[in-house]
């Protein structure tokens, strides 16, 4: 037994590592779905309980359109400071393993409920070591390790006016409403292109996401309690198109009871073991 946070969790046996290595192998496409535990080893704090508090606001006070509307300032302060803390944490080897997974073989989509845009920091980094061992040219399969990122990016902004999206990752200056991130093409006031409570997820995402899960012949949830909708229902939908779920995360979920493989592991030692590279392939 070990503890991860405040959790005790039994270690995952080879018996069941085999199991969930063969269900992969078995598979022409996976659908992997993520939530914020796959980035808890990250050390990318959850915004939750007594130490997750920004100054004396709780997240549901700040990431909603009408705190934005009331006071933009405030609310890009705190964005920019999440920008900061998460950049400072790395991919773990949970995320790595599953960029590597995506980039070496096809078939393989990555949808991730999390912000912190730690799968794609992944994807990139597997991509230039790729590119390294092949004398500068990147692999064709490294855009495939891309996730599909359900709630948005906290290095991602929206247009308030034109509604265009922009890669920004940039400090942001908050000290003033002026200063504020503004539009390159009409001036209008950026906003962190993030899904707020009380809005809608991206019907093109959510579509693309559903299409997989339809497609898929296994389906790995990692570090999700599966309780926040409309995502908790990709797994459901990819079970229901007769997809085998494989989970890890140290406690039960509502998902277990559909899971053929479930690892009560951590995704850092989890993840890698079950859909790492083969060093000795078991028969
Ligand atoms: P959640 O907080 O509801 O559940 C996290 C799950 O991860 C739990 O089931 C927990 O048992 C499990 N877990 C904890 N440590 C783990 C580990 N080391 N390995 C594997 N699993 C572990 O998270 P959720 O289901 O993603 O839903 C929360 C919502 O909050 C989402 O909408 C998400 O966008 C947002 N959120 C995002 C981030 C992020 O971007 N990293 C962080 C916090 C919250
Ligand atoms: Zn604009």
């Amino acid at each position: 037994m070990r503890t991860v946070g405040s959790v005790t969790t039994v270690p995952f046996d080879d018996a069941t590592v085999r199991s969930a290595r063969r269900l992969f192998d078995g598979a022409e496409r996976v659908l992997v779905l993520t939530g914020a535990g796959v980035s808890a080893e990250s050390g990318v704090p959850t915004f939750r309980g007594a130490g997750g508090l920004w100054r004396e606001y709780r997240a549901e006070e700040l990431a909603t359109p009408e705190a934005f509307a009331r006071d933009p300032r405030l609310v890009w302060e705190w964005y920019g400071w999440r920008r900061e803390v998460v950049r400072r944490c790395e991919p773990n080897a949970a995320h790595l393993a599953l960029a590597a997974f995506a980039a070496g073989r096809a078939g393989v989509e990555i949808v991730t409920q999390n912000v912190d845009g730690l799968h794609a920091r992944a994807a990139h980094a597997t991509a230039a070591e790729a590119a390294g061992r092949r004398g500068g040219r990147t692999p064709g399969g490294a855009r495939r390790a891309l996730p599909i990122e359900l709630h948005g990016s906290l290095f991602r902004a929206r247009c308030t006016g034109c509604g265009r999206t922009f890669e920004h990752d940039e400090p942001v200056d908050a000290r003033s409403r002026e200063r504020l991130p503004a539009c390159a093409r009409c001036g209008a006031l950026l906003r962190p292109a993030v899904v707020w409570f009380g809005e809608s997820l991206d019907p093109a995402l959510l579509g693309a996401a559903f299409d997989a899960a339809a497609r898929a012949d296994v389906c790995l949830v990692v570090g999700t309690s599966a309780v926040v909708q409309p995502a908790a229902s990709i797994a459901t939908a990819a079970h229901a198109s007769g997809a085998r779920i494989v989970e890890v995360n140290p406690e039960p979920t509502p998902l277990t009871p559909i899971a053929t493989v479930s690892l009560r592991a951590a995704a850092a030692s989890a993840v890698p073991a079950i859909v790492g590279q083969h060093e000795n392939p078991s028969p």
